[in-house]
C-alpha cells in the first residue's frame, strides 16, 4: 500500500522505547498496528494498557469521557499521577490518568505522552464508529432506539432466555386514531404527538427496561427479567401515563393507545413473543382501544 498513512508507519518502524521495568524494549510499531487493529473502544485501551505497562509501571489507568459518557479504568488509583487531556484539532477524545505510588520522571511523562500519541488517531476513529452505531440504532424524530436496535436486543433476550431461562416480557403500544391526530392537526403536531408519547413511555418504564420505536405510531419495550404480572402491571400505569398526556397544541391534544403484552415463557415457541403481544394488540383494538391485553 502506498500513500501518506503508509510512509508515517515506516517513519516510526525503526523507533524502539526501552522499557524500565523490565528493560524490554517495546516496539513502537507493533504497538500502532495493534491499536489499529479493533474499533471497539474497551478493547483498544485493554490493548493500549496492556502495552504501555511493558514500558511505564503504573497501578491504574483511567479514560473517561464525559461527551458520550465512557468510564474505563484498570487497577487501583494511586497518590501520584499523570494526568492528560486527549484533544485532535480542537475535538476533545476525553481524558486519560495514570496513577502509582511512586513519582513519574519526565522521562517518563515523555514516554507516556509518545504512547498517547499512538492512541489518539485510533481513538478517535473508534469514537466515530461508536457514534456511528449508536445513530444508526436511534430513531431521529422520537431520539429513542429504532427497529434495527429492537431487533438485536430481542434477539440477546431470547438467547438469554433459551440459556438461564430469564423470563422477559414484550409491550407492544399503539397509539389509538392516530391518523386522525394527523388530519386534524397536521403532520407536525403529529410527529410532536409521536415525540411526547415516546418520552411518556420512556419516563413510566424502569430504567433497566428499553422502549423502540417499531414503525410508525408504534412503540414496543421489553422488560428484561419480568413475569407477565409485572409487564401487565407497568403497561397499565403507561396506558394510564398516556391517557392523561397533554400535548400543547393552539389547543390541547389528548391520545390513547392500546397495548398488547405477552411473556417468553407463554409462548410454546420463545420466537413468537411478538407475534403474540401483536395478536393481543389487535385484541386491544378489537375490544375498543385505550386497553391492556395479556396473550394468551
Ligand atoms: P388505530 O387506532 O387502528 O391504530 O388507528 P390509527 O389511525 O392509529 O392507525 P393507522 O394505521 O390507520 O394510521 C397510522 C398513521 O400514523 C398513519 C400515518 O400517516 C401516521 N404516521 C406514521 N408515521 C408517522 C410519523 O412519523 N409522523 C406522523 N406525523 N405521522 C405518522
Ligand atoms: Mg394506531
Ligand atoms: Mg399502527
Amino acid at each position: 500500500m502506498k500513500g501518506n498513512s503508509t510512509s508515517k508507519v515506516i517513519g516510526i518502524e525503526s523507533y524502539r522505547l526501552v522499557g524500565q521495568s523490565n528493560n524490554a524494549p517495546v516496539d513502537i510499531t507493533s504497538l500502532a498496528i495493534k491499536l489499529q487493529q479493533t474499533l471497539e473502544i474497551t478493547p483498544l485501551l485493554q490493548t493500549f494498557c496492556h502495552e504501555a505497562a511493558k514500558l511505564i509501571p503504573c497501578d491504574s489507568v483511567k479514560y473517561t469521557n464525559e461527551q458520550t459518557q465512557l468510564n474505563y479504568q484498570t487497577g487501583q488509583s494511586r497518590a501520584h499521577l499523570c494526568r492528560y487531556l486527549l484533544e485532535l484539532e480542537d475535538e476533545t477524545l476525553g481524558e486519560i490518568e495514570c496513577t502509582r505510588n511512586t513519582p513519574f520522571s519526565i522521562k517518563e511523562t515523555e514516554q507516556i505522552e509518545r504512547l498517547l500519541s499512538l492512541l489518539i488517531y485510533p481513538l478517535r476513529n473508534a469514537l466515530l464508529y461508536q457514534k456511528a452505531v449508536a445513530e444508526a440504532h436511534r430513531d431521529p424524530l422520537t431520539q429513542i432506539n429504532n427497529r434495527a436496535a429492537f431487533d438485536e436486543a430481542l434477539a440477546r433476550e431470547i438467547c438469554s432466555y433459551k440459556r438461564h431461562q430469564a423470563t422477559f416480557s414484550l409491550m407492544v403500544i399503539d397509539i389509538d386514531h392516530f391518523k386522525q391526530v394527523n388530519d386534524t392537526y397536521g403532520h407536525i403536531t403529529g410527529d410532536n404527538v409521536l415525540k411526547a408519547v415516546a418520552q411518556t413511555i420512556r419516563n413510566t418504564i424502569r430504567r433497566s427496561d428499553e422502549v423502540f420505536r417499531y414503525g410508525g405510531e408504534e412503540f414496543v419495550v421489553i422488560l428484561s427479567n419480568t413475569e407477565v404480572a409485572g409487564a401487565r402491571f407497568i403497561a397499565e400505569r403507561v396506558r394510564l401515563e398516556i391517557k392523561q398526556l397533554i400535548i400543547k397544541n393552539h389547543e390541547k391534544i389528548k391520545v390513547t393507545a392500546s397495548i398488547g403484552v405477552s411473556a417468553s415463557n407463554m409462548a410454546s415457541d420463545v420466537n413468537d413473543t411478538l407475534h403474540h403481544a401483536d395478536i393481543a394488540l389487535y385484541k386491544a383494538k378489537e375490544q375498543g382501544r385505550n386497553k391492556v391485553i395479556v396473550c394468551p
